[in-house]
This record gives structure tokens, sequence and C-alpha cells, in this order.
């Protein structure tokens, strides 16, 4: 068995990790870097004595990826369009990678060590900066698919939505991603959140304590959630499991549950989806290093 140095970055941070035989160890978290050069001096910092003990790296990103190699687009690190992390991690140091979006990464992790063991077809989305997600199918006898699919970025709201960090108008992630609840939250009650607090789990201490405002907003951003599932679910009926990670979704999901399970009674069309079973990741935040790791392990062993 391989052991893989992996990252999983987002748009709030990058995590690093050591994987083995699907055994993750965290090695360190950062904020997000904002160049490419950035993202090197993190990795050199975590990995000390350099790469060297590794067989590989396996980079998962909030992005679009082409061909395990190259981002196309990541709307909340714009510094990584274009860049192929494959070459640039050759070069760099001296070491094979692979490269996956990251929540195919996570969904890879959670068919193999997770949630969606031995399900047939299942969605897993994050619900966090951004909203992302893909599908797995597996059929008996064949090897399992990830089927890759960008949900945050439907667009919902026409032309005239809001802007959204990917360049287009009216995508679910512009009206109902943490990241956009963060903005929204901070430009109503900037004064009143402490310092250093993030908008987001002001948000939480708000409803917890039973606020309308913030009751309201999470019933707005569960509705919109749940809409973006049962649309989901009309176009598949396979879909047995609704798997969610990410810390907005996490944190929020005990408010936003009624909505979202409301909505989709209303709004699915397939009997068995009305009560479609809708549980938390059991490996996040770690289940996108054992995906990234198993992409490596796909290509290089
Ligand atoms: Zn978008």
């Amino acid at each position: 068995m391989a052991k893989v140095f992996t990252i999983d970055g987002g748009g709030d941070k990058f995590a690093y990790a050591s994987v083995k035989n699907g055994k993750v160890i965290l090695l360190k978290t950062f904020h997000s870097p904002t160049s490419i050069d950035g993202l090197k001096g993190q990795i050199l910092k975590v990995a000390h004595g350099g790469l060297k003990k590794y067989d590989g790296m396996g980079i998962a990103i909030a992005g679009v990826v082409q061909n395990n190699e190259t981002i196309i687009q990541s709307p909340n690190l714009h510094w990584l369009d274009t860049i192929n992390l494959k070459e640039w991690s050759q070069n760099a140091f001296g070491i094979k990678c692979w490269v996956t979006n990251d929540l195919e990464a996570a969904g890879i992790g959670e068919l193999k060590e997770g949630e969606l063991q031995g399900v047939r077809c299942g969605i897993i989305d994050t619900i966090s900066t951004g909203l992302g997600g893909c599908t797995i199918i597996r059929i008996p006898g064949a090897k399992e698919v990830v089927i890759p699919g960008e949900p945050g970025h439907m667009v919902n709201f026409g032309l005239q939505g809001p802007l959204c960090g990917c360049g287009k108008f009216g995508c679910n992630e512009a009206r109902y991603s943490g990241g956009a609840i963060r903005r929204r939250v901070k430009q109503l009650f900037g004064d009143q959140i402490p310092s250093g607090m993030d908008p987001c789990r002001f948000l939480d201490q708000e409803a917890d304590k039973g606020r309308p405002w913030a009751l309201q907003l999470y019933k707005e951003v569960g509705e919109g959630i749940g809409l973006g599932w049962a649309n989901t679910l009309n176009r598949n009926g396979w879909i047995e499991k609704i798997v969610y990670m990410g810390k907005f979704g996490v944190y929020g999901m005990k408010h936003m549950r009624p909505h979202i399970e409301e909505v989709i009674q209303i709004g699915a069309m397939f009997s068995h989806h009305k009560d479609i079973s809708i549980v938390q990741s059991s490996l996040w935040p770690n289940g996108a290093h054992i995906g990234a790791a198993a992409i490596f392990e796909e290509h290089e062993v």
C-alpha cells in the first residue's frame, strides 16, 4: 500500500494529511493560500524534510478538474485557474501527483469507507463556503462510477440573480452557500458580531437562542437547499441516500432539516424519495483525503 501525501483545498482552508491503507493522519491545516507560491510554502512547512518519504501526492481541490491534472476553474481560488498541478508538483517537488475535484474525492472516500458503502446510488454534497457535490453509482459486478457535478452552480434565479464567484449570475451558491450567508449576516449585523467571530457562528448562536431573524434565514436556506435536492432527486430515481458535509451544513442542519424535508416531501416525484435518508458524512472532514489517495493509487500503484 502506498503512503500518500494528501491535500484537501477549499475556499477557506487547506488541510494536509498522510494517508495509508485508507487511514488518515491529519498533519496541519492553514488558511487557504492566495498564490501558487503560497501553496508551495505551506507544503514545505508541513513536510519539513521534503516529500521523499511519500510515494506521491494526491490533491483534492474545490474546482473543476480536467484529466486529474489541471484546474479549469476554481470559483473561490481563482489563482489556481488553468494550472496543471500534476506538472507543477513534478517540477516543484520531483514527486508524482494526481488531482481530483474535492467532492469527487469525498464521494470516493464515502463509498470506500463511509456512508455510501453498499449504496447503489447516492449523492454527496458539501454545504460550505461553496456548494459542491457528486453522484456515485454502483452496479453489481462493475466498477463504481463517480459522476462529477456542480450543484452550487445550478442557475435558479435567472440572469437578475446575485453574482456568483464563478462569474455567472443566479447560481444557488451565490444565495445559499455558507459564503453567501456569511456575507449577508456581516452586512446586516457587522457591528454586533463579536470581533474575530465567523458571522456564520454568530448566526448559529442567534438561532440557538431562538431569534426570529436567524431562524427565518435558516428557513430560507433550508428551503433553497431542499429545492436543489428535490430537483436532483427528480432527475435520478436511483438515488437512495443524501450525504452532506461542510461546516455550514453540519452546524446548521438542526435548524435547516425540517425545512429541507418539507420541501422534498412536496417537491419529490418518486414516492421512495419523500422520506429519503439525509445523513452527515461520517468521514467529514477527512473523506476527501481518502479519495485523493485512492485516485493516486488508481493511477500509480
Ligand atoms: Zn456559480
